[in-house]
């Protein structure tokens, strides 16, 4: 009751208060903030992958904006040196208005962070997304087969065929480099998996059928039986450990975080930042009031 009453009238209080809930799990507002965030998870051996945090785009010109901030964001992070890639959701760019310009904007991010030698890995987004962000992520493949990667979820019942065909992209010298989530959106249950045990166990049949074809695998999740059995297919497998790393979102499970940095295991953690915070927090907490995960929803979540 309580919560829920903080929720409804949370957008109503200023941003300062509103900010005590949401800043452990946003960076800052503002690029030097997310790089300050940055550094001082390097300083602890994880590195990252910055997300911008974006509103519902209704034109085509705030895809180009998103475009040109995210080329902005490359510049900044490599002249600081920062550990990290960058993370995007393609319906910022306009997947969903005009998906040849969607491409054409996420190429020339790519191509920037090329220069770098550096990578763009792309969000999957709710099920609408899938086959345009699986096809957008093919384009992309042909032309930066080492700086672009995709994010699998393991709710949705068609993934495994999707990573089967997919592995038409695989090979020795450009592997694929995905990864593997639960899956964040509220979907039917005709196309995703509702029982945790289920999505628990697919996550744990993709994630052995990746990494013993010798795929890259962000091992994404804050789930302490997920990680367990990670580590069981890594041993079982002799796994390498150039082959995988782990993920967290920033401000999540810090203590699980440690004990596997502690394990000499790499770990990177998703940080999202930016203006948009307040929009995204209130509105996902007046939905739902169970704050931290709906916060952290928000992330994933357009509009
Ligand atoms: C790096 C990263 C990137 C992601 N990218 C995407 C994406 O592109 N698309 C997408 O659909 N989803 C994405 N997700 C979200 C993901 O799909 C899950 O919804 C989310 O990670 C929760 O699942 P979980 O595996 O952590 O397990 P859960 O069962 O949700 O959580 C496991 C345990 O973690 C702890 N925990 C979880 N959340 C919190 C919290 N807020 N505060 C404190 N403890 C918490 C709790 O102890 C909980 O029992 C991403 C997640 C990560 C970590």
């Amino acid at each position: 009751m309580i919560n829920k009453l903080i929720a409804q009238t949370l957008p109503y209080f200023p941003k300062k208060f509103v900010w005590i809930f949401s800043k452990k799990y946003i960076a800052g507002e503002t690029i030097e903030e997310a790089i300050l965030a940055s550094k001082q998870l390097n300083d602890k051996n994880i590195t990252v992958t910055i997300d911008l945090l974006g509103e519902f785009i209704k034109n085509i010109d705030e895809a180009r904006e998103n475009k040109n901030d995210y080329l902005k964001i490359i510049e900044h992070f490599e002249k600081n040196n920062i550990k990290g890639n960058y993370s995007l959701k393609p319906t910022s760019f306009g997947l969903l208005i005009d998906k040849d310009i969607c491409f054409k904007y996420i190429l020339e991010i790519v191509a920037k962070a090329a220069e770098h030698n550096n990578f763009v890995r792309v969000d999957m987004e709710d099920s609408s997304c899938v086959d345009l962000e699986i096809e957008l992520y093919r384009k992309l493949k042909a032309e930066y087969p080492k700086n672009v990667g995709l994010v699998v979820q393991a709710y949705l019942k068609r993934t495994p065929s999707d990573l089967e065909k997919l592995m038409d992209l695989h090979s020795d010298e450009f592997p694929l480099n995905y990864r593997l989530c639960k899956g964040i959106y509220v979907e039917p249950k005709e196309i995703a998996f509702k029982d945790p045990a289920k999505v628990n166990e697919m996550y744990l049949k993709n994630l052995e059928y990746l990494l013993t074809n010798k795929v890259f695998v962000g091992i994404a999740t804050h789930d302490k039986k997920l990680i367990e059995g990670a580590y069981e297919i890594i041993n079982k497998h002799n796994i390498p450990k150039e082959q995988f790393e782990f993920q967290m979102l920033y401000g999540v499970t810090p203590d699980l975080r440690k004990s596997i940095i502690d394990k000499a295991y790499s770990m990177r953690v998703y940080v999202p930042y930016g203006k948009e915070w307040f929009g995204y927090s209130t509105r996902r907490l007046k939905e739902n009031p169970k704050m931290a995960s709906h916060i952290i929803k928000s992330l994933f979540v357009r509009g």
